[in-house]
């Protein structure tokens, strides 16, 4: 079982530069990073650091929002994926997020958004497989849809999957899906197509402060975490475990002190 760290996690305090060097101080090789650190102008730089600290990328984000309010916009959300796939693809991450954004401001046409994001989702993952990666569809918790998805259940994104090819597959982040009640179902559902290519960890504190941004480390919260995990595993899924917590809280935190208690806890609770 290999755990790895999200860059989120150290939002605040560490550059993306620092953030390698203590993976790598602590013998680990693989990390996940933001698209905000990396600019199509500096990805040989950013190949470099990553060679340099002999770190590799597993999840890169991201792909998206897409925008749909006139062709022109959605064609330009295409061709920014396709950009940002080529990175991903460059630097050699495993997968590419896929962000879909929320709705056009003024509308209230979730369908019609869900299909717009349907079809993106196609042409993309088409693209990512072309460029030798993945296209990894998350859903985000329900109280993001509005602002943030259209993609809200683990169904959802088995069922958008199986309109998509190879080029396509799925992370589940136990915070955006730990309240379903179809949640073991559905995991089993994406082992037997062999769609997990991702496992997203932290907690659900209670109550939760802020949608966004009051993430609680592993064990301070409810989520059966454990459980989850058994689940995951047992459909063959052998991939990372990965901590992203986006933490007001865990921010202001010595980010080395905090790497370290994002190890022991998930030492801990997934050994
Ligand atoms: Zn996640």
């Amino acid at each position: 079982m290999e755990i790895l760290l999200n860059q989120a996690t150290f939002r605040k305090k560490w550059t993306l530069e620092q953030f390698l060097d203590a993976t790598s101080d602590r013998g680990l090789h693989r990390v996940s990073i933001w698209r905000d650190d990396v600019k199509p102008t500096d990805v040989a730089e950013l190949s470099q650091l990553l060679n340099r600290a002999k770190v590799q990328l597993f999840g890169y984000n991201r792909v998206g929002p897409i925008r749909y309010k006139s062709d022109a916009d959605f064609e330009t959300s295409l061709e920014d994926g396709e950009r940002q796939i080529d990175i991903a693809a460059q630097l050699g991450a495993d997968h590419i997020l896929f962000f879909t954004g929320g709705l056009e401001p003024g509308s209230k046409d979730l369908a019609g958004f869900r299909e717009k994001v349907s079809e993106a989702a196609k042409h993309l993952s088409a693209y990512a497989q072309g460029a030798g990666t993945v296209l990894a569809i998350e859903p985000l918790h329900p109280m993001l849809c509005g602002d943030r998805t259209c993609l809200t259940s683990l169904k959802q994104a088995n069922d958008l999957c199986d309109n998509l090819g190879d080029g396509a597959a799925i992370v589940i982040d136990v915070h955006h899906v730990w309240w379903d009640p179809d949640l073991s179902q559905q995991i089993q559902r994406s082992g037997e197509a062999d769609r997990i290519v991702g496992f997203h960890v932290n907690d659900w504190l209670v109550p939760t402060t802020h949608l966004l941004t009051d993430r609680g480390m592993m064990g301070d919260g409810v989520i059966e975490l454990r459980k989850v995990w058994d689940e995951v595993s047992a459909t063959g899924y052998s991939g990372s475990i990965e901590v992203e917590i986006f933490s007001e809280r865990w921010w202001e935190r010595d980010p080395d002190e905090v790497y370290d208690i994002c190890l022991s806890r998930c030492r801990s609770i997934f050994s």
